[in-house]
Order: structure tokens, then sequence, then C-alpha cells
């Protein structure tokens, strides 16, 4: 039996992160709210430290470590924000980091890893088994390795963005999330179902990579090859089993957005609201402005998860 986090975890982990996440601000757009004739709330992730809402989890998992597990380090696989995220972390507890990444992961995602002070080890994605690196890196050394989305505390603290949110502007019809592994939706869903019980809780998937979906109508966690889309934070293959259960349990459905849609969404977050938003950032808005109907009239809580994308990349996906 699994022992599944609550919101005292959510608000334990909103302790800690106090004085080191930002409380990122949450904006609203007269020209969104006119679009889908209801009122959003975006609560801006992308301007969280390291450029994505993934700090909190990943500090608060390093945070409760003991003295002992300090001190042996800790290691995690990712070649995204979860890798930055640790790296920071430990740059801040004081705790040394050894993060496992493809060899060809973007130059500049490598850099900003080491930038925040993490040993980075690479591997051949073709020919080596990145679980098996990391598993022999951390016996090797006795440190923990920090999973990017199924754990306990990685799963509160990701909660703390959806608490802090709630907090800011009151009652929320509906709350609505990226969804890659499932640690962002599941504690969006802790916070929301404790500070808001109708709410409704919605996580929203790329359309090439919808094995939450699946996994979430069918009833048991579907596993699909990586999918190919832009929204890289969300090429997840797989729900994990905290993450599953507590959205199994809570969450209201899942919906899906096209690569077309997630390029519209960055255009309009770029042009209206001035902000750079990663593709899988995206993911929250391209799922109201589709389901604008059924939301007329609601106050709908919106997450941007992240604004992690480089500038080339960026202009090339708009100008597309
Ligand atoms: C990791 C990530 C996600 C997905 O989060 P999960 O907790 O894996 O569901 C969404 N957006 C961004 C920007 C991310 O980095």
């Amino acid at each position: 039996m699994l022992n599944l986090p609550t919101y005292d975890d959510v608000v334990l982990a909103a302790k800690r992160l106090r004085g080191h996440a930002h409380r990122t601000p949450v904006l609203s757009s007269s020209t969104a709210n006119r679009d889908v004739n209801a009122q959003i709330f975006f609560k801006c992730e992308n301007l969280q430290r390291m450029g994505a809402f993934k700090f909190r989890g990943a500090f608060n998992a390093l945070s409760n470590l003991s003295d002992e597990q300090r001190r042996a380090g800790v290691v995690a696989f990712s070649s995204g924000n979860h890798a930055q995220a640790v790296a920071l972390a430990g740059r801040l507890l004081g705790i040394e980091t050894t993060i496992v990444m493809p060899e060809d992961a973007p130059h500049s995602k490598m850099e900003a890893t080491r930038g925040y002070g993490a040993t980075v080890i690479t591997y051949d994605r073709y020919t080596q088994d990145r679980e098996e690196i990391t598993r022999k890196l951390a016996d090797e050394k006795g440190a923990v390795v920090i999973p990017p989305y199924d754990h306990p505390d990685v799963i509160a603290g990701q909660g703390t963005a959806a608490k802090e949110l709630l907090e800011k502007v009151g009652p929320l019809d509906v709350i609505i999330t990226p969804l890659g592994g499932g640690g962002l939706l599941s504690g969006t869903a802790l916070a929301a179902r404790a500070l808001a019980p109708n709410i409704q809780v919605f996580g929203v998937e790329p359309e090439a990579g919808n094995d939450g979906q699946q996994s979430f109508r069918s009833g048991s966690i579907v596993h699909i090859d990586t999918p190919k889309t832009i929204a890289d934070g969300a090429q997840t293959q797989h729900l994990g089993q905290y993450t599953y259960n507590i959205i199994k349990r809570d969450v209201n459905d899942i919906f899906t957005a096209t690569d077309d849609e997630l390029v519209d969404c960055m255009r309009f977050f770029a042009e209206r609201m001035k902000l750079i938003v990663e593709p899988t950032g995206c993911l929250g808005l391209a799922a109201v402005r589709k389901m604008k109907d059924q939301l007329k009239g609601l106050r709908i809580g919106v997450i941007i998860s992240g604004g992690n994308i480089d500038i080339q990349r960026f202009s090339s996906l708009i100008h597309a």
C-alpha cells in the first residue's frame, strides 16, 4: 500500500520553500478573458527560479534529507528542467549533485545545469541505460536518487504553486495544469481539493502522448513510446504510482492539445502578455481555448509551468 502525500505535506513544503522559492505573480489578460468568455488567472511559474515550477519539488525533497543523506549527495537523471532544479536546490542547500544526461542533450541545458554547480555525467541514449547508470552512481556514493515526479516530497512541493494561487485569488471553479509524469497535477489536486472542495481539476497532455488520459480513463497505468511533440517537458512515457493514484482519486478529467495549438499560445503569451513560455507551459491555455463553451463565465486558474526555451528555437517555432 502506497502512503500517498496529503495536503499537510503541501503545507509543510510551503514552509520549507518560504524565502527560497519565488511567490510567482498571478497575471490576467483582458484579451484572453474576452476570447474565452471567462476569467482566467495565470500562475506564472515561467518566472520561478530556474524558470519552472520544478524548483519547488526539488528544493522540498532535498530539504527533507537527513544530515547523513545530505553529506552523501544526490543523483538525478534528466535532460530538462528537473536537472536544473535539483542542481540549484543542491547549491542553495550545500548538497553535492550529480545529474545524468544524454550526451546529445542541448548544450545550453548542460551548461545551465553545470552553472548551478552540478556534476554532469553523460551517456549514450542509444546504447546505455540511464536508470542503470544512475543506480550505479548512487550505489557507489551512497547517494539518494531524486526522481522528477513520482516522489511524495516532489509532489508536495509542486502543490505549493496551486496553494499560492488559491490563497491569492480566492475561490476558483476550475484549475488546469500541464501533465507529464503527474507531479504537478497531483500536487495541484491535493492543494485544490483541500482549499476549494468543489473545484474541477484538469490536466492537459500533448495529443501525441496521451498516456495519462488513457490511464485515467482505463483505470490502470498505460505505457507508451516517447511521444513526438514540441512539449519536451511532457514527453513522459507513463504516470508514476503515487501520481497515478492521486490523479485517479482527485482529478476530474484529462485533455490534450496539439503542437500547433501550443505554438498559437506561445505567440499569444509573447505578444499580449510579454511572457516567454515554453511549449509545455502552454498546455493549460490551449485546453481552455478549446473548451470555452463549457467554461463560459467561470473563474479559471491556469498554471503556466515553465519558460525555458532557447530564443532561437522560440523564434523558429513562432515563425513556422
Ligand atoms: C516537468 C514539466 C512539466 C510536467 O510536469 P510533471 O510533474 O512531470 O507532470 C510541465 N511543464 C514543464 C515546464 C515541466 O518542466
